[in-house]
Parts: structure tokens; sequence; C-alpha cells
């Protein structure tokens, strides 16, 4: 069992239960960047929640919330546009 790390928000950013691996044919955990952070989104909620995506940071270009956060950049894995986090 592999567990992603997370040091600041361990578990889903909404309803913060620990990180796990999914199965392999299951959604598999989002990452995304809320109020300048790197958060996870369980499939639970990806799937329960209609409006999960609703209080995630969203790429100024295309408004993607496929955001990933390196190095103090965020960085879109939608188009690839790169913005200084907290910005
Ligand atoms: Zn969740
Ligand atoms: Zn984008």
């Amino acid at each position: 069992m592999l567990f992603v790390s997370s040091p600041d928000r361990p578990g889903c950013f909404l309803c913060h239960r620990p990180t796990f691996d999914p199965d392999k044919r299951e959604v598999p955990w989002a990452r995304a960047v809320a109020d300048g952070v790197q958060v996870l989104i369980c499939p639970d909620c990806q799937h329960d929640r209609s409006d999960w995506a609703e209080s995630l940071d969203r790429c100024e270009a295309c408004g993607s919330t496929r955001l990933s956060l390196t190095l103090g950049q965020v960085v879109c894995r939608a188009c690839g546009h790169t913005a200084r986090a907290g910005a």
C-alpha cells in the first residue's frame, strides 16, 4: 500500500480522510491547488460532490482546476500555463 505524502494537509481536502492508493480501476485522487496550497481530493468526493471543484484555484488561462504546485509555481496540467503561487 502506497501513501501519497502531503505533509501540509494530509488527507482529502474536503472530507479529510487519510490518503490511500485507490484501486487501479477507480478514479485516482485529484491533485489540485486551493489558496495556493497543494491539496488532494479523494475519489468519493469527486464522485459524490458535484461542486467539489468550487473551492479550488483555477488556471487563469484556461480555467482548469488541474493545477499542481512545483517550487512556488502553479503549473496547469491542462494547458501548461504557469503562475506564481499566491499571485
Ligand atoms: Zn474526500
Ligand atoms: Zn490552464
